[in-house]
């Protein structure tokens, strides 16, 4: 899977995704993530990728002559769906990132990618949206500053689907929101040592009977 994003703070992705799984998952070459700053394409004599909006009110808009040449750079590296994150789009769950994992039920075919526009300021111009936009993606019902964090969100909850990325001990199978859990939460997990702060864990989980291990894990999911 191929991720492309776009951005205008292209060094917010430098540590998150160079740890830890998402780094294995590209050193593996199982994903590969490309990092855009959207600046260099504005053809404005002091780069500038926002101005006032239209109407009036609080705020910048970005413009949309740098994000159409940015993204248009980018369909011709990356065949992929083009995702622009925004409060107003569709909140993103296990199922999403399930299809989104798979290149399923998106709008346009995408061959093995997907191309991610970060939003900053108000947002960016409705132009856009309505020209190149195929999807908007929310990660909740709040709003944050930019939309670097929904990209690391989405890439995240995506790559640990795809075969590969995790460890055998890692498993997706059976988490939250998982379609073997019935898509309910997982039961509570505990570790060594058996007694913590004189709170005993589970006699259940420390019986070796895994028969009533497993029923006790069946009852603890809700
Ligand atoms: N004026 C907009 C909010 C802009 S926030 C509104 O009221 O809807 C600035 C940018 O952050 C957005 O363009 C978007 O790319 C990103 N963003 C903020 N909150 C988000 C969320 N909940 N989900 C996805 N992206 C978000």
């Amino acid at each position: 899977m191929r991720f492309d994003i776009l951005t205008i703070f292209p060094h917010i992705f430098d540590s998150y995704l160079n740890e830890s799984i998402l780094k294995r998952a590209q050193q593996k070459k199982i994903i590969e993530i490309h990092i855009h700053d959207i600046r260099p394409f504005s053809q404005d004599k002091h780069k500038k990728v926002d101005d006032l909006p239209f109407g009036g009110g609080a705020g910048m808009v970005m413009t949309p002559q740098p994000l159409y040449d940015a993204i248009k750079h980018v369909k011709n590296l990356n065949k992929g769906a083009v995702i622009y994150f925004s409060p107003k789009g569709e909140v993103l769950n296990q199922i999403k990132a399930e299809k989104l994992a798979k290149l399923e039920n998106l709008k346009i075919k995408s061959k093995r990618g997907l191309i991610l526009v970060c939003g900053r300021y108000e947002g960016i111009d409705q132009r856009i949206i309505d020209l190149l936009v195929d999807e908007e993606i929310s990660v909740g019902k709040y709003v944050l500053t930019g939309g670097e964090l929904p990209a690391m969100t989405l890439i995240d909850a995506i790559s640990r689907l795809i075969p590969g990325v995790l460890g055998r001990n890692e498993s997706h199978e059976e988490d939250s929101f998982s379609k073997s859990l019935k898509r309910k939460k997982e039961y509570p997990h505990y570790t060594r040592p058996a007694v913590f702060k004189e709170m005993k864990v589970p006699d259940v989980l420390t019986s070796g009977n895994h028969k009533n291990i497993n029923s006790w894990k069946t009852a603890e999911t809700s």
